[in-house]
């Protein structure tokens, strides 16, 4: 069901004019009107889905297989030296647009896209243990 304030349900639906380079009737795929890099694109659900937890696997799965067709075909246009897969979730994380989109940023040598975190460190029991308990729940 659409969202009636969100505007990627009225992008996804072509309610608002965007820069598309792929539709179906599952997703439309866009230029990002604010690129991290030459040719960011996103790909949107065109039904409403605000994140991670709440989209369903099905989708998920189509919207990623439609990912890797995507990805190469912005590579061969584009001639990036590489690609980051970015999918925000919750405001902490970055998401200022509530309806779930997987970010597609070319990546080209010298840029200075800046996605790095530092490396944390680790106690082998603790991973295990941690690894157990979310391992319960899938
Ligand atoms: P988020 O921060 O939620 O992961 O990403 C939202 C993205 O949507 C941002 O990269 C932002 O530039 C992009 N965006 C927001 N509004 C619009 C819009 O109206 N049109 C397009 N093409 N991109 C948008
Ligand atoms: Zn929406």
């Amino acid at each position: 069901m659409a969202d009636k304030e969100c505007i990627f349900c009225k992008i996804a639906n072509g309610e608002i004019p965007s820069a598309t380079i792929y539709e179906n009737s599952d997703f439309r795929v866009i230029l990002d009107v604010a690129p991290a890099n030459r040719g960011h694109a996103l790909i949107i659900p065109k039904e409403h889905f605000k994140d991670i937890f709440d989209i369903d696997a099905v989708t998920a799965g189509k919207l990623f297989s439609l990912a890797t067709e995507v990805a190469r075909a912005m590579k061969s246009v584009l001639h990036c030296d590489g690609m980051n897969i970015v999918q925000n979730n919750g405001i902490i994380a970055g998401q200022t647009v509530f309806h779930f989109h997987l970010h597609l940023i070319p990546r080209y040598e010298g840029d200075h896209v800046d996605l790095h975190w530092a490396q944390g460190e680790t106690v082998p029991t603790e991973l295990q243990e941690l690894a157990k308990e979310i391992r319960k729940k899938i």
